[in-house]
């Protein structure tokens, strides 16, 4: 870390991170927005400013669309065989691992993330390009039997211009969730990462021409929501757009998409994901997994576990060993490899959470621990753990997206599955038992896209990831995700013993 930091290595302070990407990225090159216009990106261990970046408009939209459409009509990218893409998309892979820690500093300074785990996440990326790079010439379609008179066959084309609007959460994670599948597909694109975490996107932008892929194919447009990201989803020669973010801005989305160009949608929204521990578990055991469920990256992961549904049987133990653990959570800088939860992403994420906090207590929930700011610069909070819990209540039934925790106990099977489906999302559940006929039946109860069994947040390349009703449709990861990118070409021809010939 030498080159990247002045101080000690675990603990830098703002000051001594280099941001060397601040322009938008277009057609192939770095270049200041048509307006001049700038953001600043903070850190949120201080609130100070780190980087002014230039900030995409609509003007700058349209340029970035005119390159991509420009690359996707004429330019090589969706015309190389499949294996040419796959090529450079390792390269591309290669780049990223010989500059992990660089990469994930800069995820850890710009959205709070723990360092340590921001370099367990970037070699993560790669591998994810690179399972991508192995599909590249693996995608084709099918040769029909339609009947005696016809031959027919299914061609798998790249859906065209992609625009991908990404979360600040997982900003590496997010963006390679989304290119990585699109680019393998043969798309090209216009990628927006969101206003408080650009710096990563524009180094990977720069590691892409490295890495030879072709002008114009990947363009990276930093913005505000409302301004960049709606110029995207209302654009004209946009052919999809790929969303992960809240569930209020994903009806936007798909507005717009409608009032537009009818552009394909893919939306990956919020979640109020429910985790189940039967009286059999191990109670240490689902301790830890609860606290990682939704301690984990601050609570700001729409999979986070934040309704902890706990069996009467061991409620009692349960309950005291889950705070007493909540308590001795470290929370710090995340540049210091003992901490184990950084600061929230941004003032407004801080104060939603603590109003969310608040208003639990009105609503009557007890607060078992947390449930205020750590520290007095930053956006520290405490691990939260509500109990008394109803239903009803706001927390129990909004995406909270921080470190609060909804406890609950229940008596029965039957009686948790409606408690656990009693949401408009249906994004992830988990369930602890070791009774293999309790995990089957509540799995196939539970109307979320992704069940973690004796386990909570474990994710793959390979594994289709994305929600049921509100939390969204359409899958990233696993060859599901490059089928979001393509689109299917029936060809019909007659054979020899046609009356058509
Ligand atoms: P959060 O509320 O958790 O910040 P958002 O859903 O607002 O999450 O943000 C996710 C992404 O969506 C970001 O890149 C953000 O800039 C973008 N975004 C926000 N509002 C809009 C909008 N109206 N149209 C398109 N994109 C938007």
């Amino acid at each position: 870390m030498a080159s990247l930091f002045n101080c000690h290595a675990s603990n830098p302070d703002a000051a001594s991170i280099k941001i060397k990407f601040t322009q938008l990225f277009i057609n192939g090159q770095f270049v200041d927005s048509v307006s001049g216009g700038r953001f600043e990106t903070i850190d949120p261990r201080t609130g100070e400013v780190i980087g002014s970046i230039a900030e995409a408009t609509k003007a700058d939209v349209d340029v970035a669309v005119k390159a991509a459409r420009q690359a996707f009509d004429f330019g090589p990218w969706p015309r190389f065989p499949g294996s040419e893409r796959g090529r450079i998309l390792m390269e591309w892979a290669d780049l990223i691992d010989q500059h992990a820690e660089e990469l994930a500093a800069l995820d850890a300074i710009d959205a709070g993330k723990l360092y340590e785990w921001c370099k367990i996440e970037i070699p993560s990326v790669a591998n994810m390009l690179r399972y991508y790079a192995g599909a590249a010439d693996k995608i084709h379609g099918e040769v029909l039997k339609m009947s005696r008179e016809f031959h027919a066959y299914t061609l798998l084309e790249p859906v065209g211009v992609v625009g991908h609007i990404i979360p600040w959460n997982f900003p590496s994670t997010m963006f390679f969730s989304k290119v990585s599948p699109s680019l393998a597909a043969g798309c090209t694109m216009v990628v927006k990462p969101a206003e408080q975490t650009p710096l990563s996107a524009l180094f990977y932008a720069h590691l892409a021409k490295l890495a030879g892929i072709p002008d114009g194919v990947l363009n990276v447009v930093p913005g505000f929501g409302p301004i960049a990201g709606a110029a995207i989803t209302s654009h004209m020669d946009i052919d999809k757009v790929s969303f992960t973010g809240s569930t209020q801005v994903g009806r936007e989305v798909m507005q717009a998409a409608a009032r537009s160009n009818l552009k394909q949608v893919s939306l990956e929204l919020g979640g109020k994901s429910p985790v189940i521990i039967f009286d059999d578990a191990d109670v240490d055991k689902a301790v830890e997994l609860a606290l990682v469920g939704i301690l984990f990256n601050k609570g700001e992961i729409c999979a986070a576990g934040s309704r902890v549904f706990v069996q009467e049987g061991i409620y009692d133990e349960f309950e005291k060993k889950l705070v007493e653990k909540a308590k001795a959570w470290v929370v710090g800088d995340p540049f210091d490899p003992k901490v184990q939860q950084g600061p929230q992403v941004d003032k407004k994420q801080f104060e939603k959470i603590l109003s969310y906090i608040e208003h639990g207590k009105r609503e009557g929930a007890t607060l078992l621990t947390g449930g205020k700011a750590v520290g007095n610069q930053g956006y520290y909070l405490e691990p939260t753990v509500f109990t008394n819990v109803k239903e009803d209540m706001l927390i129990a039934q909004d995406e909270i997206f921080g470190p609060v925790m909804a406890l609950m106990k229940f008596k029965t099977i039957e009686e948790v599955i409606k408690s656990a489906n009693n949401t408009k999302y249906g994004l992830a559940a988990g369930i602890v038992t070791k009774d293999i006929d309790i995990a089957n039946t509540v799995s196939r109860s539970i109307r979320a896209g992704i069940i973690w069994i004796n386990c909570y947040l474990a994710f793959g390349n390979d594994v289709p990831f994305g929600g049921y009703k509100m939390s969204g449709f359409g899958k990233d990861c696993g060859m599901e995700a490059i089928h979001k990118y393509l689109q299917v070409k029936s060809v019909v021809t007659p054979i020899y013993n046609s009356p058509w010939l």
